[in-house]
């Protein structure tokens, strides 16, 4: 199974992929390739595969993206060797991706992949964990809030969706889809 996550940047979908995946022993994170530089808690190969744009171009030139997308002035993409080597170990995979490359997943994998939406609880909030999180200017939170209000409207379009107030909730509840259809696959 392909587990989707997206949601507007800061609305907290990573912090909620990392509390999911120490919960499932054969999922494992899509490891995105990406352009944007790194921030100083990722490491390359576990958070992205940073890639300066022009690899990421030669990539896409060579058909190993599954689907990519330039978001906020960079390029982000799935690669498919990663994809291809978890699913031929009858895994599953967390994706952590935005809304356009989630309708893209759907659209290749069909019933295979599950979309689950991450709301904020409103948009002050959602200003204010970019803000707390200490990892973008003021004009990239600015771009990432504008991006935020399309990604909102495209919610109807995903299987499930959460609101992420408290992590003490919305933890469980993600968990308990992904139980729920890593079980419905065994059956
Ligand atoms: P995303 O991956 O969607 O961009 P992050 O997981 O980086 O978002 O979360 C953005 C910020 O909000 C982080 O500082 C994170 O610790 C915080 N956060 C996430 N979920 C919650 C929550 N339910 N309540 C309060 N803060 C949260
Ligand atoms: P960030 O810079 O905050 O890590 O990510 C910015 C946005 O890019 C987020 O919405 C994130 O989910 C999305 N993203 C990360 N990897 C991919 C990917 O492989 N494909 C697509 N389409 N979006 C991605």
């Amino acid at each position: 199974m392909l587990f989707v996550l997206s949601a507007p940047s800061g609305s907290g979908k990573s912090t909620i992929a990392r509390r999911i995946l120490q919960q499932f022993e054969r999922l494992s994170f899509s490891v995105s390739a990406t352009t944007r530089p790194r921030r100083p808690k990722e490491s390359d190969g576990k958070d992205y595969f940073f890639l300066s744009r022009e690899d990421f171009e030669r990539r896409i030139a060579d058909g190993g993206l599954v689907e990519w997308e330039e978001i906020y002035g960079n390029l982000y993409g799935t690669l498919k060797a990663e994809v291809d080597r978890v699913l031929a170990e009858d895994g599953h995979l967390l994706f952590d991706i935005d809304v356009k490359g989630a309708l893209s997943i759907k659209e290749l994998y069909g019933t295979q992949a599950v979309l689950i939406f991450i709301r904020p609880p409103s948009m002050d909030v959602l200003r204010e964990r970019l803000v707390r999180r200490g990892t973008d200017s003021e004009d990239v939170i600015e771009r990432r809030m504008q991006r935020a209000e399309w990604e909102l409207a495209q919610s109807g379009a995903f299987d499930y969706e959460v609101i992420n107030d408290d992590l003490a909730r919305s933890v469980p509840e993600v968990a308990g889809i992904v139980l729920s259809h890593i079980q419905g696959s065994q059956e």
